[in-house]
């Protein structure tokens, strides 16, 4: 089988496998096919691709792989140009475009979204989101860092004391843990919310606060995900949550629900009261909107009352090369895990536990029961 590492758009850095992952690969018995200066954005020039038994090809050699590997999800002309049968992984951000969907069916290719990978024990390993999630919530302690104009530990010095910086974290999945974690190794003194009410011990034992604010009842989805709340109850969280925001001095939002518009949390008010000088950090900003009212989508915003809110694009391009590692190991797993010794091919049973929940198309058909209405 041929494999194709396509380059993503020149707004992400990342690569959809690095040379440790190919000679993986090639292991397996793939031919791979990387499209030159794909590794760019991640420092890894194309002469790292070839040492490790990659072969460096032009954009249009896509159209003769059996699997294309990518980060960001294709245009309806890139599916046009992929073979009938191949394997497509990549994130497909599928609940925003049921053209790509339909796309990926009319071109008779089994498209795989690495967003809809099960949360489950066996498909940890593969899992896109949590790994670039994880880097995100890193990589927006270290941005808030360089934002606010003081240093996030406690420092006694002859010159007099200075306090730790405060951080407030508001959803603790995956990229809010990372975020609690760094800031605590930075020495800033951490608090933080979410709705879910596992996750207190989670943040207790990260040596943080938990923010306890009576919404009523709450819980998650089968998945883990976050229920949406009713208007009075995002009213509750965001009066509880108020003060919290007024005296701190760095804001993180991660709060997202799976297949639904971020809730807005922080609200004009919430950041009226804060200091000059503070930073929010808005991790669940798209071009729809995120949790921070104000917040731009790959901008930085100054209010009058000059608090700083970004809402960064892509942030794992700060840390591109680790987020391409993470990324293509989590692809190198995918396939290893479905590679079929035998016949040397990745092989796809949509029944399988995992392939029933990220595979989108197969056989010309949309499989997948949540997109199998997808308008044509
Ligand atoms: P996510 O990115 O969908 O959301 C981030 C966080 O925001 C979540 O913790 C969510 O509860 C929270 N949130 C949603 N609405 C909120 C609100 N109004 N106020 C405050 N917080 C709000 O979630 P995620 O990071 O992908 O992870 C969700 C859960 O799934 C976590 O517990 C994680 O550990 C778990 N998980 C399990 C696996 C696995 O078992 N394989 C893999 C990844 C994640």
């Amino acid at each position: 089988m041929r494999l194709f590492v396509a380059k993503e758009p020149s707004e992400d850095q990342r690569v959809a496998a690095v040379p440790e992952t190919i000679r993986r690969l090639i292991q397996l018995g793939l031919e791979v096919d990387v499209e030159a200066d794909a590794g760019a954005g991640s420092q890894i020039p194309d002469q790292q691709f070839i040492d490790a038994g990659a072969k460096i090809a032009p954009p249009d050699k896509i159209s003769e792989a059996d699997i294309v590997l990518r980060v960001q999800p294709p245009t309806v002309e890139m599916i046009a140009q992929l073979k009938k049968g191949a394997i497509h992984l990549s994130f497909l951000n599928p609940f925003a475009s049921d053209k790509l969907v339909n796309a990926f069916a009319n071109a008779g290719v089994s498209a795989i979204s690495l967003e809809m990978m099960p949360r489950t024990t066996l498909a940890q390993k593969m899992d896109a989101l949590s790994s670039q999630a994880s880097l995100a919530g890193y990589a927006a302690v270290l941005l808030s860092a360089t934002t606010i104009p003081q240093i996030l530990p406690m420092m006694m010095t002859p010159a007099g004391t200075i306090q730790p910086a405060k951080y407030f974290i508001i959803g603790v999945g995956v990229a809010g843990l990372q975020a609690i974690a760094t800031a605590k190794r930075l020495g800033a003194r951490v608090e933080a919310f979410d709705t879910r009410p596992a996750v207190e011990e989670q943040v207790t034992s990260l040596g943080a606060k938990f923010v306890k604010i009576d919404i009523g009842e709450t819980g998650q989805t089968e998945q883990g995900y976050a229920k949406e709340l009713t208007a009075e109850q995002l009213d509750l969280q965001r009066q509880g949550m108020a003060k919290v925001c007024s005296k701190c001095d760095v804001v993180i939002t991660t709060a997202k629900l799976f297949g639904r518009p971020a809730p807005v949390l922080v609200t004009e008010e919430m950041i009226a009261a804060m200091a000059p000088g503070s930073t929010i950090i808005d991790l669940a900003a798209s071009p729809q909107g995120g949790n921070v009212v104000g917040s731009k989508f790959g901008e930085s915003v100054t209010t009058e009352n000059g608090v700083t809110i970004i809402g960064p694009a892509i942030i794992e391009n700060t840390v591109a090369r680790d987020a391409s590692l993470m990324f293509a190991s989590n692809l190198a797993n995918f396939i290893e895990h479905f590679w079929d010794k035998e016949s040397a091919k990745l092989t796809i049973d949509p029944a399988h536990e995992i392939l029933a929940g990220c595979l989108l198309t197969h056989g010309g058909a949309v499989v997948h029961p949540k997109f199998t209405n997808a308008t044509k």
